[in-house]
């Protein structure tokens, strides 16, 4: 194993938890909503390719990514499951996405137009799911008169095919989300009135499909919920967390009170220490903000105890210190280092409180670089 994963820092997916985890959200679901499993980022640094037959087992029917790069990463171990990209794709790549049938999120008239070209010169129809703004400002076409107009025309090119509609929540607060839900509908009705009914309509996302049942409609699409991360407020779903982040120690020093570790001797020991270095760092993605900040567990055994981060975070280095744990220096190499994960050690949601940011946002960053190890 050593020989494949070769560097002393790898991370642990739990294939099992993932499929749990998106079992359970189908449950929620019901029979009335289809699951759409969120994938971008490397299927939130879990590793896209290897997760996707445990979501599917799980009962994903969609998959859902950020950019064409992504989709056609699934589609090299995946040529069936319906991909929806739910960012914008640059026009000259619409034929990428007819030969290799993926689903692109339309929100303007030129898109469509660009992909109903291409897929009139491959002879074939393109799916399309198109994005309604309701409030968010990222992407969609406003709730307006003249959108009516436009999406109208959209339904009445041959070469595509319109599946799905859908939104994006600000998430601010009760009313706010309400709102966004009353505009959805009311643009929905009114394209009912011009005849146009568009089968697939969602816009519920993980906090979403949780706490407003209401909100799930035809599908549901969930990324944290399915990394087990709990950002729920009024529902509650048994999610669990599956990735753990792990090194082991490259090498301890002993130095002596006044010394400094690191770039800038932003730590400097108070008394005689036992400073262990870490083979991870910030190009592994691990926050640089948790430089004198963080922490990480130390365990052999039955043994656990914390040990902080000292000194600035490095590109792929950090140090601990480890002066509280009796031995440590003589055997450093019999100890596992537990940077985030599953059950009893540090939690991504601690570690995402620490560097000021949030859960997502932690797993996203996790690089290629770092091995992973599939259970
Ligand atoms: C990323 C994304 C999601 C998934 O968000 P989670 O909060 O991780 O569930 C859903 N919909 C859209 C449009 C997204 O960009």
């Amino acid at each position: 194993m050593s020989n494949i994963i070769m560097r002393d820092c790898h991370i642990e997916v739990d294939l099992k938890t993932l499929e749990e985890n998106t079992a359970k959200i189908e449950k929620m679901a019901g029979p009335e909503t289809m699951v759409m499993a969120v994938v971008k980022a490397n299927g939130y640094g879990h590793g896209i390719k290897e997760i996707i037959p445990a979501l599917i087992r799980g009962g994903a029917s969609y998959l859902g990514v950020a950019t064409l790069g992504e989709a056609l990463k699934i589609r090299e171990v995946d040529k069936n499951t319906p991909v929806l990209i739910l960012g914008q794709t640059p026009p000259e790549f619409s034929s990428v996405l007819v030969e290799n049938n993926i689903i692109q999120t339309i929100f303007s008239l030129e898109q469509a137009e660009s992909l109903e070209l291409a897929a009139e010169e491959a002879d074939t129809q393109a799916t399309i799911h198109i994005k309604i703004d309701t409030g968010l400002h990222r992407l969609g076409f406003p709730p307006i008169e003249s959108s009516l107009e436009i999406i109208s025309r959209i339904s009445e090119m041959k070469h595509l095919r319109m599946e799905g509609i859908f939104t994006h929540l600000a998430l601010l607060n009760d009313e706010e989300n309400y709102k966004q839900f009353e505009i959805f509908k009311e643009f929905l009705n009114k394209l009912s009135e011009r005849g146009i009914v568009i089968p697939v309509r969602h816009m519920a996302d993980s906090i979403a499909s949780v706490d407003y049942p209401e909100f799930r409609m035809d599908m549901i699409r969930t990324g944290a919920l399915i990394y087990g991360m709990r950002g729920f407020h009024k529902g509650f779903i048994d999610v669990n967390q599956a990735l753990t982040l792990k090194a082991k120690i490259a090498q301890c020093h002993i130095i002596h009170p006044g010394e400094g570790v690191s770039y800038d001797y932003t730590f400097r020991a108070q008394r005689e220490s036992v400073i262990a270095t870490l083979p991870i760092g910030y190009a592994d993605g691990i926050p640089r903000n948790l430089s004198n900040v963080g922490k990480v567990l130390v365990k052999k055994g039955d043994f656990s105890r914390e040990a902080p981060i000292v000194g600035l975070i490095n590109m792929d280095q950090m140090m601990i210190d480890v002066t509280h744990i009796d031995g440590i220096f003589q055997n450093y190499r019999d100890y596992d280092i537990y940077i985030y994960g599953q059950d009893d050690v540090i939690s991504i949601k601690e570690i995402a409180k620490l560097a000021g940011t949030n859960k997502n946002d932690i797993l996203a960053r996790l690089s290629d670089r770092i091995p992973r190890i599939f259970i």
